[in-house]
């Protein structure tokens, strides 16, 4: 397999570049502007949405096996491709279950994987008196296309699920059938594990690492979680349940609650890399797009343990509409010791957008704690990168 076509042309695919270099892999990438971070990186690029399944038509004769940084594709239309004969890895039956948060959730709970009590709001008769049982607060969640926080929301009483319902419903014409909701998990940290698996069935893990959300989107993460040896020995279990049942070929990340007892439930599946194993581009032998790469490759997986006693990740997220290049920030932060700057190259800054993110390995040795090691450090850089 040398040539890899991407749909989705994100900072996932942009990410890929390096490790596709080393691997001696062409890239070709299915995206829709010619400002996406990985055109840049790209042999070739078909200029389509990730959900135009023409294009990827045209992106299979371009390569010889097709993958995902994006999962909202046409899983129906590509499902004709794939019964051509076009190779995707993942194949698109491993993603059918997850595209739906509630599909998403039916076939965690149907493995016997531990998730949050939730419903299908067009579901059950008597929603009133379901929600009395789940007790306020819950959280309503689009089921499709929902990304960094956007359609989820916690809401704290009928009036405001009521509004929140006709919003959504009125502006974009839909019904309660596209709704899930369930349990407000009044967790104590999240989690989440990286995971691999090969065509031969091999599966690694990376290290659990706690991720740290504000207004739901990801703010940092720090390697490793501080965590039980059976915590993490659950968690690899839980990763290892779904790579096989989902016959897996590739990364995926999947996101968890810790509770307060010590209870660990999965929020969330990426059927793809994922922001909270960036970490690995720095800290690891293997980085998650490398062994994602090595995987859909069909080549043998690479290590993926950390090189350095632990990692903290920052985003480096937008917080206004401009169309500066943050250049004396980023200077700044790259001058932490350890530090690693990835700027994904993004000419457009909005409140929110991704637009970077930075690494600082970390040496613990004299650290009592490396959560709260790395929680300082990643108070530095976002003192360099927000305006105060
Ligand atoms: P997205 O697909 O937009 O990332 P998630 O389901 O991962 O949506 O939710 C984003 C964040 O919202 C989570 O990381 C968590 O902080 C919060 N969240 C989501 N679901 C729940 C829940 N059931 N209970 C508490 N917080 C939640």
């Amino acid at each position: 397999m040398k040539r890899v076509g991407v749909i989705g042309g994100g900072q996932l695919a942009w990410m890929m570049a390096d490790a596709a270099q080393k691997l001696g892999v062409e890239l070709v990438v299915q995206t829709p502007s010619v400002h996406d971070p990985a055109v840049s990186i790209a042999q070739e690029t078909v200029f389509a949405p990730v959900d135009d399944a023409s294009a990827t038509e045209i992106l299979a004769q371009k390569c010889d096996v097709i993958t995902f940084e994006n999962e909202f594709v046409n899983l129906q239309a590509l499902s004709g491709l794939a019964q051509q004969g076009v190779y995707f890895r993942p194949k698109l039956e491993a993603l059918a279950p997850l595209l739906d948060k509630y599909h998403q959730r039916c076939y965690l709970r149907d493995l016997g994987l531990p998730v949050p009590q939730f419903f299908a709001l067009d579901e059950v008769e008597n929603v009133k008196s379901k929600i009395e049982y789940l007790g306020f607060p819950v959280v309503l969640k689009s089921r499709r296309h929902g990304y960094d926080g956007q359609g989820t929301f916690i809401i704290q009483d009928f009036a405001t699920l009521e509004q929140k319902l006709s919003d959504e419903t009125t502006t974009k014409t839909l019904n309660q059938s596209l709704f899930l909701l369930e349990e407000f998990v009044p967790f104590e940290r999240e989690l989440a594990i990286i995971a691999a698996r090969s065509v031969e069935g091999e599966i690694v893990t990376y290290s659990v690492v706690e991720t740290q959300q504000e207004q739901q989107v990801c703010r940092r993460v720090i390697a490793p979680a501080e965590i039980t040896p059976n915590q993490v020995a659950e968690i690899q279990a839980i990763a290892h349940t779904l790579l096989n049942s989902l016959e897996v070929v590739g990364i995926f990340g999947i996101e968890l609650f810790l509770r307060a007892d010590g209870k660990v439930l999965v929020n969330e599946i990426a059927p793809r890399t994922h922001n909270s194993g960036h970490f690995s581009l720095d800290a690891c032998e293997t980085s998650q797009f490398e062994q994602h790469l090595r995987a859909v490759c069909g080549l043998p997986l690479g290590n993926p343990a950390l090189q350095c006693a632990g990692a903290v990740m920052v985003n480096l997220l937008g917080y206004e509409n401009s169309h500066s290049d943050y250049q004396s920030q980023r200077q700044q932060i790259a001058e932490i010791p350890q530090a690693h700057v990835h700027w994904y190259g993004k000419t457009e800054s909005r409140p929110g957008r991704k637009l970077g993110h930075v690494t600082v390995l970390l040496d613990n040795q004299n650290q009592e704690s490396a959560t709260a090691y790395g929680n300082d450090i990643a108070h530095t850089i976002e003192s360099i990168w927000y305006p105060r």
